[in-house]
């Protein structure tokens, strides 16, 4: 493919490990990804970031990156992809329990902008049990999440549950 672009959306609060695996093995795939926050959530999640923070703590832990993006969004996906001439979303799938979700929603997608193509791809073994609001909520108890998050991630939780060193 050439100038292949896609789209990694999520709610990203925050990014973990395993949304950075899922990144840095899609820019195998494709040329440039905008990793896009969501800004309104389909799920009522108890958040901990506000969209901007997220997207910020997006761009420094892929500073490094010219080939990634961070932004937000508003609307339909689709729309947003086709705005940015991206057609290709990717997802990442840990287990089988997000497969019919996440199935739904690519034929979904799909049924709206029939050129878009979604693209899974499975994380390291090790990051499979992670998810961003298991996360949220062993920092919010008072875990270490020393090794779920990048450490920019890491002083911004620890900043937001008032436990600055
Ligand atoms: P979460 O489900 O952790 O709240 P998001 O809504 O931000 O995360 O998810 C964005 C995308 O990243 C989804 O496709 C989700 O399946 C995927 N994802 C989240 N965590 C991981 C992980 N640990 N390994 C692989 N994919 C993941």
């Amino acid at each position: 493919m050439n100038n292949a672009v896609a789209v990694y959306p999520g709610s990203f609060d925050p990014l973990t490990v395993g949304h950075e695996d899922i990144v840095r093995r899609s820019l195998g795939v494709v040329d440039r990804l905008i990793v896009a926050v969501a800004e309104t959530a389909t799920q009522a999640k108890s958040g901990l970031f506000e969209i901007e923070e997220r997207v910020d703590l997006i761009r420094e832990v892929f500073a490094d990156e010219p080939r990634i993006e961070a932004t937000s969004f508003s609307g339909l996906l689709v729309d947003f992809a086709r705005s940015r001439q991206a057609r290709i979303i990717v997802r990442g799938l840990r287990a089988v329990s997000d497969f019919e979700y996440e199935f739904q929603m690519a034929l979904m997608n799909r049924s709206l902008w029939p050129e878009v193509e979604v693209l899974f791809m499975a994380p390291s073994t090790r990051h499979t049990f992670l998810s961003s609001s298991l996360v949220r909520e062993v920092g919010r108890l008072g875990g270490d999440v020393t090794d779920f998050v990048s450490p920019v991630v890491k002083a911004r939780m620890d900043r937001a549950f008032g436990r600055d060193a």
